[in-house]
């Protein structure tokens, strides 16, 4: 996968520079100890142009990470957003993820931040590197005990372990792991948060030990507004396995579904479960377009 050509755009420091002659520093803390704070976000094409979604969350989100990590950062949700938007111009890009990324400077000493460096990088939207359906493995790595992490920042350095989770499972010849907390009970995806329906309710790790993703929020918005239960708790991989249905979501995802847990598959034809249903919702709520619940609704109770 290309990230950039020699023609692309990125916003570094102040200004906009070709991504080819930007660089860190190789003593910066970022790289050494994994402190960095940073987003992912997708922009639509819509009307002709282009709508990054809930732009405002993300970039709180964001500012909220460097804050906890104890970053020097002053960027406004509203500057950020503007630069968003001049990167995606300047690249002619409408269909886009955006990485936002903030790193520090050099510093080897294990205390806060001297200055930090933020760069906003995009780059076409093609999907190609996600699977439409996913076979998932529940994992031997647990995700980080939350009285030692931010659980709720998004910091490079937790990224470690969802890549030990998410190789594993590759090499034992699934799509995607699944994590469990420190206790044992479902967490999340390594990218991605996790629903299962069991009996026309949805289910979802409450916050805790989990990323709570701002598409997990978004599906909770959807199931309010097509009157679907969803119960945040704890289970464990065995209540999940062979459920009616599972889904992942997160930002890159957006809704997508699980095929089987450990081997297991669950229950109902896609087409026909709760999760489809939200994975049409959403992709209209993105692309901001009606979506006509109440006969989408019928027909998924009258097969379901
Ligand atoms: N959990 C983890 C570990 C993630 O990396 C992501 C992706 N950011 C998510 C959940 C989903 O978050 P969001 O919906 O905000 O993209």
């Amino acid at each position: 996968m290309m990230y950039y050509n020699e023609n692309t755009i990125i916003y570094f420091n102040g200004e906009f520079v070709k991504a080819k002659d930007a660089h860190i520093d190789l003593y910066s803390q970022s790289l050494h100890y994994g402190y960095s704070v940073f987003e992912g976000i997708r922009s639509y094409p819509i009307n002709g142009g282009t709508k990054i979604f809930k732009a405002k969350e993300h970039y709180d989100r964001l500012r909220y990470s460097a804050s906890v990590m104890k970053m020097p950062f002053t960027h406004t949700t509203e500057e950020l957003t503007e630069l968003t938007y001049e990167t995606l111009r300047r690249n002619n890009f409408t269909d886009a993820y955006i990485r936002p990324i903030v790193v520090c400077s050099a510093n080897m000493s294990l205390t806060k931040g001297i200055e930090s460096h933020l760069a906003i990088e995009a780059w076409e939207w093609t999907n190609g590197y996600l699977a439409n359906k996913m076979r998932v493995k529940t994992s031997s790595f647990r995700r980080p005990n939350p009285s030692g992490f931010y659980m709720e920042a998004k910091v490079s350095g937790h990224y470690v372990n969802s890549i030990l989770a998410c190789q594993e499972a590759k090499d034992n010849g699934y799509d995607e792991a699944l994590l469990l907390d420190n206790q044992g009970f479902v967490a999340e995806g390594p990218g991605a948060n996790v629903f299962y329906e069991k009996g026309g309710v949805l289910f979802t790790p409450a916050k805790g030990n989990i990323l709570p993703g701002i598409t997990r929020a978004t599906v909770m918005e959807l199931c309010d507004e097509l009157n679907i239960p969803v119960k945040e708790t704890r289970f464990t991989p065995d209540d999940m396995r062979g459920a009616d249905c599972g889904f992942y979501c997160g930002t890159a995802a957006e809704v997508v579904e699980l095929a089987s847990l450990d081997d297991v598959p669950f229950r109902l034809q896609w087409e026909n479960s709760l999760g489809s249903l939200i994975q049409r919702a959403y992709k209209a709520k993105v692309m901001e377009q009606d979506f006509n619940s109440k006969q989408d609704l019928n027909t998924n109770l009258a097969v379901a």
